[in-house]
């Protein structure tokens, strides 16, 4: 069976490896296929096709972009994307605008909290800067031993309602997947289990992400528990969706599962790449 990872992030948006050095730790995992996706942002696909394919790894082309739905942030992903497609790189340029300024904001946030120094701090972090992200807060603040691991920095200081939370307003659902689709892509909802709706938001969610032609939803994530995955496949199933797996790689050390342990899919699901390997 292939070993498929559609979801991965480089150095090109909060990853910490080069878009080469992803697909060299995939490959040593034993991935047979696998897809970058940086949030918001394709400029590390180009290196990561070479990389992969000198590697004689598949490769799909994808990007996370950030949205806001129903006032939360939610993620979806697009693969088999023309990375060069001009109306996708205008919506990603207008999604990454604000994240500079909501970097100061949360720099000043976390100062008021009594952390200075942090928007530069995590700008130390940063390799593009365009896309400034929490997660580069939160390793400054690991790194500043104000806590002992990222998780634990979203918890306390970057998640809605604690003092380095800046709210911002992403993309919208109908603008997201439709530069996937202008840019021949599959839409995917990632990691669902991560948000925090009720059953009746979650459901609407998906109804309103099929109608706008939306195909799959990611079941074995690394940003799943274990015991959401059942639960994702059957959902995927009910609403007829396809399935998508992968790790969510942002780090060596950093990632919640371990990136050659995750499962593959549930049997019963269809993978959304069941048409292209
Ligand atoms: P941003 O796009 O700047 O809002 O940052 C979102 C990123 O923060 C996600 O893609 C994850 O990489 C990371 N993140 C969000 N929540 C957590 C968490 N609870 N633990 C670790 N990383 C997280
Ligand atoms: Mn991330
Ligand atoms: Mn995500
Ligand atoms: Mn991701």
């Amino acid at each position: 069976m292939l070993k498929v990872d559609l979801h991965c992030h480089s150095n090109v948006s909060d990853g910490v490896l080069t878009p080469a050095a992803v697909a060299q730790h995939a490959r040593k995992a034993g991935v047979d296929a696998w897809a970058l996706t940086d949030h918001d942002e394709v400029g590390g696909i180009a290196a990561a096709r070479i990389a992969a394919h000198d590697l004689g790894m598949r490769f799909v082309a994808g990007v996370e972009i950030s949205i806001t739905w129903s006032g939360e942030t939610v993620h979806i992903v697009g693969l088999n994307i023309d990375e060069n497609n001009a109306a996708l790189l205008r919506g990603l340029a207008a999604t990454r605008e604000g994240r500079d300024a909501r970097g100061r904001e949360i720099g000043e946030q976390l100062a008021k909290a009594g952390i200075p120094g942090a928007y530069e701090g995590a700008l130390e972090f940063v390799d593009n800067p365009a896309l400034m992200s929490r997660t580069h807060f939160a390793r400054f603040l690991v790194q500043q031993g104000y806590c002992a691991n990222t998780p634990e920095v979203f918890r306390k200081y970057l998640s809605e309602g604690k003092p380095g939370y800046v709210p911002h307003r992403w993309a919208s659902l109908e603008d997201a997947v439709g530069w996937i689709h202008g840019a021949g892509g599959t839409a995917v909802i990632a990691h669902p289990g991560r948000y925090r709706f009720t059953q009746l938001q979650q459901g609407v969610l998906f109804d309103e992400f099929k109608e706008l032609g939306g195909a799959a939803i990611e079941v074995v994530t690394g940003s799943h528990t274990p015991d959401q995955y059942p639960v994702y496949a059957q959902l995927a199933n009910a609403y007829g969706f396809l399935a998508s797996r992968g790790t969510d790689f942002h780090a060596p050390g950093e990632a919640r599962v371990d990136f050659a342990a995750l499962p593959p899919l549930p049997a019963s699901v269809t993978p959304v790449w069941h048409d292209w390997f």
